[in-house]
């Protein structure tokens, strides 16, 4: 049985690939700042699904975390989302500051700190997979730019682990539905133009990042590794 770490499991795409996991019969951690929503998680997904507390920006918490956790096979920075939808725009360069450095926080610092944390309790074999975003590829200002950011660090961070038999990813979403991303800022129009952008015509779903990062964990995907893999219904090409 393996230990899969998923950050922000308790809703969204992080909830299905916690499902994913323990459906395998895998035994799955999740976290994220609401307590109610991941016990609920915890009790639908079933048994082999643990909740804890944690906001991932904290280092100290995050620290106190790992430590606390013997071995990870599986870690999925998963954890993030676009701060600004929270808030108003930004009036002066110091609430502009501040809006940058909360998504800088929420989608790079957090999957760095908890990375960087677990992996003396990862071995041969193991896996780390970070949620990007189609973001990193349009633009979208300091939400797109973190997204950026994972996928440079991922290429160094796969490159110091690949010695050890860890391999590090990026899953990149394009437009995926019934999550919490979006809050209420999500208009039918703008929902059917992202529909209409993918070549599948179609919204993705949070089973379809579930799959992709299945596989990267999987003994099939050993040389697959320092990559940005986009899952996007062709919404945004790669060569
Ligand atoms: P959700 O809002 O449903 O999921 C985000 C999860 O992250 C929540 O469970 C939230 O829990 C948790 N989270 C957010 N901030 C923190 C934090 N500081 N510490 C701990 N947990 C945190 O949206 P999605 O499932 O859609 O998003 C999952 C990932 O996918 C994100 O990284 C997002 O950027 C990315 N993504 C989503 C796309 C989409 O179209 N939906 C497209 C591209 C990328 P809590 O609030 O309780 O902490």
């Amino acid at each position: 049985m393996r230990t899969v770490v998923v950050t922000g499991g308790g809703t969204g795409i992080g909830r299905s690939i916690a499902d994913r996991f323990a459906a395998a019969g895998d035994e799955v951690i999740i976290t994220g700042r609401r307590a109610a929503v991941l016990d609920q998680a915890a009790r639908e997904l079933g048994g082999a699904v643990r909740p804890i507390v944690l906001d991932g920006t904290d280092p100290i918490g995050t620290a106190t975390v790992a430590a606390s956790i013997s071995k990870v096979d599986v870690l999925v920075n998963n954890a993030g989302g676009n701060t600004d939808f929270d808030r108003p725009a930004p009036q002066t360069l110091s609430e502009l500051a501040q809006a940058w450095r909360r998504n800088l926080d929420s989608n790079l610092i957090s999957a760095v700190l908890m990375t960087t944390a677990v992996l003396p309790h990862m071995e041969e074999g193991s896996t780390i997979v970070t949620i990007g975003s189609i973001a990193a590829d349009k633009g979208a200002g300091s939400y797109g730019a973190a997204k950026a950011a994972l996928a440079s660090w991922n290429v160094d961070l796969a490159r110091a682990v690949g010695q050890r038999g860890i391999t590090a990813n990026v899953v990149s979403p394009g437009y995926i539905a019934d999550t919490e991303f979006f809050r209420d800022v999500l208009t039918t129009e703008r929902r059917n133009s992202l529909i209409d952008a993918a070549m599948t015509k179609r919204a993705g779903t949070p089973e379809d990042i579930a799959g992709a990062v299945f596989f990267l964990a999987s003994g099939s995907a050993r040389q697959l590794t320092g990559q940005t893999i986009a899952v996007n219904g062709g919404e945004w090409p790669s060569r």
